[in-house]
């Protein structure tokens, strides 16, 4: 289900704009406005929920479904030599957004330190 007062509830809608690229009957994946790198995309289910932790089995469906169509999406905007995932949860990890969504970043070589 969708919230009123999500943000990301809202691009799924349609209510505030965003650059997508794919989207789907389950899921929607659009470039995030300040990318950290070259590529930056962020792959939403269309179901809110915050956390991983909050996740329902239904949801846990949605997101094992979004890991297998994420690679190929990925190649077919700028990742094709690799990507990194992020799943920012809670406070210490920065979240800003409280709809759960995978960042998906690549493009170039990516730091790790
Ligand atoms: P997080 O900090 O993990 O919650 O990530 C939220 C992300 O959403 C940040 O990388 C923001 O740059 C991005 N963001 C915020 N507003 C928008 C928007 N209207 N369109 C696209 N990305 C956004
Ligand atoms: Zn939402």
């Amino acid at each position: 289900m969708l919230k009123d007062d999500c943000l990301f509830c809202k691009i799924i809608k349609g209510e505030i704009p965003s650059a997508k690229v794919y989207e789907d009957e389950k899921m929607l994946v659009f470039k995030d406005i300040e990318p950290k790198a070259a590529v930056h995309l962020l792959a939403v289910a269309k179901d809110h929920f915050k956390l991983l932790a909050d996740m329902n089995a239904g949801q846990a469906e949605t997101l094992k479904y979004m890991l297998e169509k994420i690679p190929q999406i990925a190649a077919q905007n700028g990742c094709e030599n690799g990507f990194r995932l992020v799943i920012n949860q809670g406070e210490d990890a920065g979240q800003t957004v409280f709809h759960l969504h995978i960042h998906i970043l690549g493009g170039q070589k990516l730091p790790w330190e």
